[in-house]
């Protein structure tokens, strides 16, 4: 039987960066990965430029997508627009996590792809895990350190925490993708963001190019499909926009990411990292950043725990205080809890200067503080 230091459950970004500092401390470190890869995952795949620092490598051009995003423009409530220039990195997430595998496969992270996970029993000295390659017989293998990186719907959390799921609906994202289009007005390097409830009550409405693709989304609590239409005739109407849907992707998870109380960082050896851990922020719209720090913070930890002969968890969770308490922080401030473009109009208009000034330093400084002192944006 196969016995490693660290078995990774989940190959997306938390995983990979996990296994790629794991590897790099010389732990023998498996990443299983249940999809094929390059896997497609439904995200809008969108992130500061500090991003670039937390993974720890520079993301070559021809990972990124051939149109760079380096303008935001904002559409509020009361039909105003303000445009202003924002650099930011633009990938797909098949092209991206594959090129992440890769890295962790050269600092001699193990990987293994078409390989689920979604057993384990604590043994004395760690954990006797199953592992169930497509159309293969059932594998058993031994680990030290369980990692849990299994994303939104992580079943390794289920497993342990299934008081963490809900059967009520916590939301649904959707996002249509055009070819065959007319750009009309809009512009492939600026990310459209429409701050309208009637659209999106978790956030804001979107429309981004991603290579050849235009994609139009939103996400809301309530009849998403036909607000995702509404927003797409008003798109059609007010930037001459012209194109053939050739795909519509939903994305719903039961997990209670909306209380962030939730956030669950493991026990013992076993740990949860990224989204399995709960460190999707819906106040940014962005989860990709903690998914990367968390993997790189227990990474750390480990090595730390090791040296020390005492247990990873309380430096993990140490590491990890201060990206917890801003998403718990944010959590308050979710557009959810007003209810009319009034309100919104208003709660804008009181933190856009505080948001943008914070925004705009934190950039700055991002560029030179130490990843511990990170600021995770927007504020
Ligand atoms: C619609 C949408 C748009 C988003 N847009 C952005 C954005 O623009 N910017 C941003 O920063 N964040 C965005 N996010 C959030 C971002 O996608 C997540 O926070 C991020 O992917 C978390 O990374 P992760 O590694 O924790 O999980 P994931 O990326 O979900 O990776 C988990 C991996 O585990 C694998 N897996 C699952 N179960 C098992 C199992 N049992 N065994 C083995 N493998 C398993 C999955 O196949 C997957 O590859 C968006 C999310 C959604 C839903």
């Amino acid at each position: 039987m196969n016995h490693y230091d660290a078995l990774i459950v989940g190959g997306g970004i938390a995983g990979s960066v996990a296994g790629r500092y794991l590897a790099k401390a010389n732990l023998n470190t498996l990443i299983v990965e249940s999809a094929f890869t390059p896997r497609e995952k439904p995200c809008s795949a969108i992130q500061f430029k500090y991003f670039e620092r937390i993974i720890g490598k520079k993301i070559p051009k021809e990972k990124l997508c051939k149109n760079s995003l380096n303008r935001v423009c904002m559409e509020f409530p009361n039909g105003k627009s303000l445009k202003m220039p924002f650099p930011m990195l633009n990938f797909t997430r098949d092209v991206f996590d594959n090129w992440l595998n890769q890295i962790a496969i050269e600092e001699g992270a193990k990987f293994r792809d078409g390989v689920r996970c979604d057993d384990f029993k604590r043994i004395n000295d760690g954990f006797l895990v199953s592992l169930h390659p497509k159309h293969e017989d059932i594998e058993k293998v031994k680990t030290k350190y369980l990692i849990a990186a299994d994303g939104l719907c992580s079943c390794l959390r289920k497993k342990i925490r299934p008081q963490d799921y809900t059967e009520s609906n916590p939301g649904v994202t959707l996002n249509y993708y055009f070819k065959n289009y007319n750009e009309g007005d809009l512009n492939s390097n600026t990310l459209y963001q429409f701050w309208n409830i009637n659209y999106s009550n978790l956030m804001f409405a979107w429309a981004y190019k991603k290579n050849d693709q235009w994609v139009i989304g939103t996400g809301h609590t309530d009849n998403v499909a036909s607000r995702c239409d509404k927003l797409v005739d008003y798109i059609r109407d007010k930037y001459n926009f012209n194109g053939e849907i050739i795909k519509k992707e939903g994305f719903v998870s039961k997990f209670c990411l909306y209380d962030p109380d939730h956030v669950y960082l493991g026990n013992e050896n076993l740990f949860f990292i990224g989204d399995a851990a709960g460190l999707i922020d819906l106040s940014r719209g962005l989860g990709m950043d903690a998914a990367a720090l968390s993997g790189r913070y227990l990474a750390k930890a480990i090595k730390k725990g090791t040296k020390k002969n005492q247990n990873a968890l309380k430096y993990y969770k140490k590491y990890m205080k201060k990206t917890i308490k801003k998403i718990k922080k944010n959590s308050e401030k979710q557009i959810k809890y007003l209810e009319s473009n009034e309100e919104l109009q208003y709660y804008l208009k009181k933190n856009f200067l505080k948001s943008g000034l914070y925004t705009y330093f934190g950039t700055v400084l991002n560029k030179i503080l130490p990843i511990s002192k990170f600021i995770l944006l927007p504020y």
